[in-house]
């Protein structure tokens, strides 16, 4: 979703706070892509500061299905976002300069909702995702989810393959 924000942009000391739903139905990052299940409208507070910034502000949660970290079900993860940009009007001085942050999110007079949410989503990403706390997970050497059923499989010694791939994949999730 995009807000037209000119008023805000152009009259020095306007507050503004507006009601907005992101459109944003898929998250995708270098970890995959992943379904965002639930989302709600929230209100964005924007405020012209002395005409040197606009702040943007909003909380809202989304729940994404995220694969559990042993078994690869999904589950549902809420992730709880706080929004908190200040976007730089005119010339930033040299002071404000120095925590000049990307404003990729607006383009011209639109603040683009979609763009503001996804960054939130990259930095509140969760390290751990579980189905539960004593997850299972899959047996290395049969497939099987061991939430299910047992398997027969002699798993004292992990396929040391298996074991590097996972090792692979446990270092690019902590990236
Ligand atoms: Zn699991
Ligand atoms: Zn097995």
């Amino acid at each position: 979703m995009k807000v037209d924000i000119t008023d805000i942009l152009s009259i020095e000391n306007k507050i503004v706070e507006q009601q907005v739903l992101s459109d944003l139905a898929v998250f995708k990052s270098k970890l995959g892509e992943f379904s965002i299940t639930k989302k709600a409208p929230f209100v964005l507070h924007l405020e012209n500061q002395d005409n040197k910034r606009v702040l943007i502000q909003g909380e809202t949660d989304v729940t994404i299905a995220i694969p559990c970290d042993r078994c690869l079900e999904e589950v549902s993860v809420q992730i709880h976002l706080v929004i908190d940009r200040r976007y730089p009007l005119g010339n930033p001085s040299a002071e404000e300069d120095e925590d000049a942050e990307d404003t990729d999110y607006m383009t011209g007079s639109n603040l683009d909702v979609d763009r503001l949410i996804y960054d939130e989503i990259l930095v509140n990403w969760p390290m751990k995702v579980l189905c539960r706390e004593d997850c299972k997970g899959i047996c290395r050497k049969c497939g099987t989810n061991l939430n299910y059923k047992p398997c027969s499989c002699d798993r004292t010694e992990p396929d040391p393959r298996m074991a590097a791939i996972q090792d692979v994949f446990n270092q690019f999730k902590e990236v």
